[in-house]
């Protein structure tokens, strides 16, 4: 009888080593699966390859979920915009527009997506301002200080009013755009995008006139400095802010292409059910994203985000509830 027992504990103990051995195995697999898995993420997503557009523009991503469109430029210098935008996915945002914004200035770049909002939008902003100002009492009699207050404030509420807002300075987008003369282009042209970037970043515009190079000596000839000021000032923030625009775009989007690659690849898992939109975690969203908040989208129809140029929505599954 001793025997079979001892036989018994001999089989029982082989069978647990060999059990927690394979089970140990199994976890060094899936170890060592998730780390490749991590270190094999590739840094540069696939959104396609620059691809010329209809229109002689240049498609900067055209495999992602929101295409950005390009005018202005040849082949290559598309070619590298995409490149700095690519290296940007594991960078910071605002250096990766800072970097492109010298290639807009230079070449004035035009953006196919933002030119849209802006034709689209901009006409809306403008009547609800012009509304603003024929309601308000005694305009006529107001002085320009006061009317300059009034204005600035009418903006504010024009943007607010708008359905859909990009995340950036919209009063800036709509501004600089009726900006884009010539002149400015060819200031640009002239005197290099550092020496004028240089230029509009020193509060004290004496130390630049003070200064020995051909620049100031274009300064010391305008006019209404002022003017010159504030209307180059604008129109910098412009070129900026449309960067920032196709450079925040561009990432969001790939960011999205990727996850929904993800999705198709690891297909419907158990708990997932649905997806959800999640909203920026902040007062800007605008009110096109904040209606399809918490709308849950069916499995097969994965929303594609982002939603409108400068959007920042992301898309979330939906753990399915316990029966
Ligand atoms: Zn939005």
């Amino acid at each position: 009888m001793l025997w079979i027992i001892l036989v018994f504990i001999a089989v029982s103990l082989i069978w647990i080593s060999i059990r927690s051995m394979a089970r140990k195995r199994e976890e060094k697999r899936l170890l060592t699966e998730f780390a490749s898995r991590v270190r094999s993420r590739p840094e540069v997503i696939d959104t396609g390859e620059v691809t010329k557009s209809e229109d002689n523009g240049w498609i900067l991503n055209p495999k992602s979920t929101f295409p950005i469109t390009v005018y202005g430029v040849d082949e290559d210098v598309a070619k590298r915009i995409k490149e700095m935008l690519d290296r940007g996915l594991s960078d910071d945002i605002y250096r990766v527009a800072e970097n492109i914004s010298s290639l807009v200035a230079r070449y004035k770049i035009r953006c196919k997506e933002v030119d849209e909002y802006i034709k689209t939008f901009k006409p809306i902003y403008l009547r609800k301002i012009e509304e603003q100002i024929k309601e308000y009492p005694n305009w006529e009699e107001l002085s320009d200080e006061e009317r300059k207050e009034l204005i600035s404030k009418f903006r504010s509420n024009a943007i607010l009013s708008l359905e859909v807002r990009p995340y950036c300075d919209i009063e800036v987008l709509f501004g600089g755009d009726a900006l884009a003369s010539p002149i400015y282009d060819a200031l640009i042209e002239k005197y290099g995008y550092d020496a004028i970037k240089y230029y509009l970043r020193r509060k004290n515009r004496g130390d630049i006139v003070s200064n020995e190079n051909e620049f100031s000596s274009f300064i010391e000839e305008i006019k209404d400095l002022d003017l010159f000021y504030e209307e180059m000032s604008l129109y910098w923030q412009y070129i900026e802010e449309v960067s920032f625009l196709i450079a925040h775009t561009y990432m969001m989007s790939a960011y999205a292409t990727r996850d929904y690659r993800d999705f198709k690849k690891f297909r419907r898992s158990e708990l997932t059910e649905k997806w959800k939109l999640i909203n920026a975690n902040d007062e800007n969203v605008c009110p096109y994203c904040r209606s399809l908040k918490d709308k849950n989208f069916s499995f097969e129809d994965y929303p594609k985000v982002p939603l409108h140029i400068g959007c920042r929505c992301v898309v979330t599954s939906v753990i399915r509830e316990k029966q």
